[in-house]
């Protein structure tokens, strides 16, 4: 078998970010500085970890980068209002609300509460009826957004191409299925209720797993030449690592690689694209909002 071709999202997601530290510096020049307040609730250490590295990279970047932290007990109420204070607020044009949130707090009460033009994550009723509308003022949440970007740079055939998405969530699985549609993609969207699983993936031409159940995907669900885009991030044993685990996706990439096109790793594919598209979205969110 030929060797596929590795999407490498660490190099994809490092041009993404050179492009918006160009942006920026011509915004500032106008006078703009762009804004994401980032909002973490609780001490989920997976939570804490994602928050670091979105606010390193608003740093780096040269953004204005609020941090607000709130105690594992923060009622819906004081939540409410550093929303409302955020929307209010001219120097913060983006606005991300850590998820998952404490179980005691209404997460799509807080996503309604987020003025729409700040909604960077794109998780807002209007920002989810822009994707389907294709209205490009919209805001497409950013790990959908980076999967396309990698097929767009890799130079991957949407056009007229069979698409199989696995998983249904607002987060990941729709968005990502209605961006491959808007590309004339053929899609499916497959689920835990789908029947045949490994024969629906099998029909792909383009694969992209959003599942979270580790190296689900085996060899004999891909077809000969099939592109891989593995959205999963799970955390496996593994007692050779100093840590005692290690990430791994939800496509067996070990067996399934050699049969492929093309293919994201877990890590280095999709997940570093997911803070560049964040970033990406911050500047677009500056531009309109100005
Ligand atoms: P959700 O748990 O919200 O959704 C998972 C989806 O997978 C559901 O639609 C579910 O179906 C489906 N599913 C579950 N089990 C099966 C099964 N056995 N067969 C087929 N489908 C199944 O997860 P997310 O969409 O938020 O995330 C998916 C994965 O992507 C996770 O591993 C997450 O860590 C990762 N992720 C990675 C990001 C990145 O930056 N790379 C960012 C966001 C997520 P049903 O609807 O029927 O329950």
């Amino acid at each position: 078998m030929s060797q596929p071709r590795i999407l490498d999202g660490k190099a994809v997601a490092a041009s993404v970010l050179e492009e918006c530290r160009s942006e920026t510096a011509a915004l500032k020049e106008k006078g703009i500085t762009p804004g994401l307040a980032v909002v973490l609730v609780g001490n989920d250490p997976a939570s804490a970890v994602y928050v670091g590295s979105k606010t390193r990279t608003c740093a780096d970047l040269g953004f204005h980068s609020p941090k607000i932290e709130l105690p594992e007990n923060t009622t819906q109420e004081e939540l409410l209002k550093v929303v409302a204070d955020l929307n209010a607020d001219p120097t913060v044009h983006g606005i991300l609300v850590q998820f998952p949130l404490p179980k005691h707090l209404d997460e799509p009460e807080v996503i309604r509460a987020i003025d729409p033009r700040k909604d960077v994550d794109g998780l807002h009723p209007e920002n989810v009826a822009k994707l389907v509308l294709g209205d490009p003022t919209g805001f497409v949440s950013c790990t959908p957004a980076g999967c396309m970007k990698l097929l767009e740079v890799s130079g991957v055939e949407i056009n007229g191409a069979e698409a199989v998405v696995i998983g249904r969530s607002m987060l990941v699985g729709k968005p990502v299925a209605m961006l491959l549609l808007a590309k004339n993609a053929t899609v499916t969207i497959a689920h835990s209720r789908t029947k045949d699983l490994a024969a629906v993936c099998r029909r792909a031409d383009i694969l992209v797993p959003a599942v979270g159940r580790p190296e689900m995907v085996k060899e004999d669900w891909v077809k000969p030449g099939a592109v891989v885009i593995d959205v999963g991030i799970n955390r496996i044993p593994d007692s050779t690592k100093k840590s005692g685990s290690r990430l791994v996706g939800d496509v067996d990439y070990k067996e399934v690689a050699p049969k492929t096109a093309a293919i994201t790793p877990v890590p280095g594919g999709v997940g570093p694209m997911t803070i560049a598209m964040l970033m990406k979205n911050t500047l677009q969110a500056a531009r309109q909002l100005g």
